[in-house]
């Protein structure tokens, strides 16, 4: 089977956290907490079966809805993908679970693997963001990972109006207890973002009005797909995320959806080899034809996520941008 570069999916829609601009907060069509939400280890490896994980690259555990370590079984299934040879970018808010719990996941995980830690902020503005989480724990937790010695650990920093002022000392700390990377992420989403300084979003700022019309399927450019934890495969979080609306109208699915894109029907490596991909990535050539999802977050090649991540070792800056979209 063709060798697959990278696959996102989410080991559960629950979250402990309740950050407030999250996708969570939207009017949905589901119950997010519902079981079918949560893969159970047994059912994650018959969706992820070892031939699929031997031809794979990258597993990205991401969130649009849930953190993976709110799964009781993220050990376990950690443990399973290991086997097969699969590097993992883990995302998470790192909230719960204790000190030796996070030392067995990073003795699970090895030195090909990353883990990010969003730490947004210090101990008096990390929590205004990520509520129900504490920058103690969250740090503590992230320590405990690095004293394995085993995975890269990194520190994700979203730059709020609030925390803007301590990114130059929160990246000093990272440095002194021995994170591998420090990210600074801007956000365009309304909750308390940048509005003056280096942090303002591209979207933002008189740079998008008038940058061309253009759609770049970034996803598509990746080579990867986004797996619902009910097995369902979509081009792109974004496309896997809007599915759940209420009002689910910014993109089109096509019939049968659920039954012809769902691994648990028809094995992932079948789904991603479909026709249909061709298909969507031609129509999307058009600008005023496309969905309007896709025009927002790839109409136009400054609309992406802008990171820039610093590997803190050698001083080297990576930029995170339209054309590059690895770990999302
Ligand atoms: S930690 Fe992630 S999934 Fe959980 S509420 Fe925050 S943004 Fe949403
Ligand atoms: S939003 Fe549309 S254009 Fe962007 S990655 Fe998803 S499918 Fe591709």
């Amino acid at each position: 089977m063709q060798k697959i570069r990278q696959l996102t999916t989410e080991l559960t829609f629950r979250c402990n956290a309740k950050c407030p601009a999250c996708h969570r907060v939207k009017p949905l069509s589901i119950d997010l907490n519902n079981k079918q939400y949560t893969i159970t280890l047994e059912r994650f490896k018959q969706l992820f079966n070892p031939e699929l994980l031997r031809n794979l690259e990258w597993l990205v555990l991401n969130g649009n809805f849930g953190d993976s370590i709110m799964n009781k079984e993220f050990r376990e299934i950690l443990a399973y993908v290991k086997e097969h040879d699969v590097k993992f970018n883990i995302h998470t808010n790192g909230g719960i679970h204790n000190i030796d719990y996070w030392k067995d996941i990073g003795n699970i995980l090895d030195k090909f693997d990353i883990i990010n830690f969003d730490l947004d902020g210090l101990e008096d503005t990390h929590h205004i963001y990520r509520i129900n989480t504490e920058f103690e724990k969250v740090f503590e937790n992230a320590r405990a990972v690095i004293s394995t010695k085993r995975p890269q650990v990194h520190w994700k920093y979203i730059v709020f109006e609030h925390n803007k002022h301590q990114v130059e000392k929160a990246r000093e700390l990272a440095i002194e207890e021995g994170f591998t990377t420090f990210s600074t992420v801007k956000t365009s989403r309304e909750f308390g973002r940048p509005t003056s300084g280096k942090f303002v979003h591209a979207k933002k700022t008189d740079q998008y009005g008038k940058a061309e019309k253009k759609i770049h399927c970034i996803w598509e450019d990746w080579d990867k797909w986004y797996i619902s934890p009910e097995g369902l495969v979509f081009r792109c979080c974004w496309t896997g995320g809007h599915y759940y609306d209420s009002d689910n109208s910014r993109f089109y699915y096509p019939p049968d959806f659920e039954k012809k894109f769902n691994g648990f029907n028809v094995p992932i490596q079948k789904i991603i080899s479909y026709n249909y991909w061709n298909k969507l990535s031609l129509f999307l050539q058009g600008y005023d034809r496309a969905f309007s999802l896709c025009k927002s977050q790839c109409g136009k090649l400054l609309s992406s996520r802008e990171k820039i991540e610093e590997n803190l070792g050698t001083g080297e800056k990576t930029y995170f941008d339209a054309f590059n979209q690895l770990g999302n």
